[in-house]
């Protein structure tokens, strides 16, 4: 019997179906997956801290000091920001639904 050497990449899809592909060298995982799984930066807690609109202005508000004082480097930053920026989307485009539909509730 003779022992396999190529080490497969460790990824599993969503249906729990192995990459059939070669892992690299140094990684578990094969050229696309090592993309996937590669650790992201750490970022700031003040990011998760809350939804509403006044937890992400603060958030905004921190996100602006950091960049300003080198704690984050501009690309962390604007990573941030725009994750910040849809957040922000999100709730205006929810608060314009709930207001078209309370308007609808009163002028059926
Ligand atoms: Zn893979």
């Amino acid at each position: 019997m003779t022992e396999c050497l190529l080490k497969l990449c460790a990824h599993r899809a969503v249906e729990g179906m192995q990459c059939k592909a070669p892992a690299l060298r140094q990684s578990d995982y094969c050229r696309h997956h090592a993309r996937v799984h590669r650790p992201t930066a750490i970022l700031p807690a003040y990011v998760f801290a809350g939804e509403t609109a006044s937890d992400i202005r603060l958030a905004l508000l921190h996100t602006i000091d950091d960049l300003a004082s080198g704690q984050l480097s501009p690309k962390l930053g604007g990573q941030i920001l725009f994750e910040l920026d849809k957040r922000i989307r999100a709730l205006k485009s929810n608060s314009a639904s709930d207001s078209a539909s309370a308007l609808g509730a009163q002028h059926p």
